[in-house]
């Protein structure tokens, strides 16, 4: 799988696009510098369903579920979504700022939706992440460090490394030694 993003739009190429209002732009001269990977799933264990794409574009029904009643009002988005079966979704151009972060800080910096850039996975903190999964994720991260050279590889996080205490995603189910040994592989 080869990922082509074009960093005039900040799209990826021939995958489902499902734009987000949720998103504004960079503070003047941010660019992307950091890769945060995060997992979901709504209502929280189950998978499948339109509900991801309806609570980033902000058309979640709040009283479909009593979850969604818990999160009302939420506004958020992240630049793409990798679903089970390894289908990407993007809702947010990667030269825009997502809202995925929240209150955060890395390398002495907060506010990260300024320099990041956010990628759900769909899953739970202890349910495996699937092998289409980790394929499409490290695709796309190759195809983000070639349009993005600003994002080193070393500044590939966790949301639970940005904002511990408060979040927990991607959880001990994401394999961090599989995604780096591969994603090393791949750019070798
Ligand atoms: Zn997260």
């Amino acid at each position: 799988m080869v990922l082509a993003i074009d960093s005039a739009t900040g799209l990826i190429a021939d995958v489902r696009q499902v734009l987000s209002p949720h998103f504004d732009a960079r503070p003047a001269g941010a660019v992307p510098e950091l890769l945060v990977i995060h997992g979901i799933s709504l209502p929280p264990g189950e998978f499948g369903g339109p509900w991801i794409d309806r609570l980033f574009t902000g058309t979640l029904p709040w009283e479909a579920h009593p979850y969604f009643m818990e999160i009302k009002g939420l506004c958020a988005s992240a630049h793409a979504l990798i679903r089970r079966d390894g289908q990407i979704v993007q809702y947010v151009p990667f030269g825009e700022r997502a809202w995925h972060a929240g209150k955060s800080q890395y390398g002495g910096r907060s506010a990260c939706n300024d320099f990041s850039i956010g990628v759900e996975l769909e899953g739970t903190d202890d349910t495996p992440y699937t092998d289409a999964q980790y394929e499409q994720l490290i695709a796309l991260t190759v195809a983000l460090l070639a349009a993005y050279p600003s994002i080193s590889e070393d500044a590939i996080v966790g949301h639970s490394d940005i904002a511990p205490g408060r979040k927990t995603d991607p959880g001990p189910s994401f394999d961090w030694s599989r995604y780096r040994t591969q994603l090393a592989t791949m750019r070798q």
